[in-house]
């Protein structure tokens, strides 16, 4: 009887921070550093590739510069992919996935917490952006879809990066 209580009681608390987490606000940071507005196509979320639709955004620097974490979160992730390269996702507030591709290196760990701005690897052109400049390719992916999405076809599980880019560089003035 006691034994059920406490199960019961733990799986509530385990629920309660779950939705504390889905639920919490989540600053954001630019993911590259020093870059400005400057450095990412204002249309690059959805435009057209090879056989698919872009599902994030390319921020373009020098190879080496320092990629942050845009915001607080947990390493799911990392290894190397054919089209990414070297790759990280983290799993941040409201149960978003954060994917940074073609990393010249990668300096976290999966497992690791990661606070907002965090440096995690560095920019680079590992996978298909092998004869591309470096650029850190970035997309939010979201668990539950937004079928309301107007450039949804197969974009729906996507979160368009670049107003989240805008505003930040918006504060910043
Ligand atoms: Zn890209």
């Amino acid at each position: 009887m006691k034994k059920r209580i406490i199960i019961t009681l733990s799986l509530l608390l385990i629920l309660v921070a779950i939705l504390a987490y889905y639920y919490s606000s989540w600053e954001f940071t630019a993911p590259v550093k020093g870059c400005s507005m400057n450095s990412y196509d204002q249309n690059g979320f959805g435009a057209p590739r090879a056989g698919h639709k872009h599902k994030g955004v390319d921020i373009f620097a020098k190879a080496g510069t320092p990629v942050l974490s845009a915001t607080k979160g947990l390493v799911i992730y990392k290894g190397v992919l054919s089209l990414g390269g070297n790759v990280i996702v983290v799993l941040g507030p409201g149960f978003k996935t954060h994917y940074y591709a073609h990393l010249k290196t990668i300096d976290t760990k999966i497992g690791s917490w990661l606070s907002n701005g965090q440096e995690i690897g560095t920019v680079g052109n590992t996978g298909n952006a092998k004869y591309t400049p470096a650029h850190l390719h970035y997309s939010i992916g979201t668990i539950f879809p937004k079928w309301y999405n107007d450039k949804m076809n197969g974009l729906s599980f996507y979160t368009d990066p670049v107003p989240l880019l805008n505003k930040y560089f918006e504060k910043l003035k």
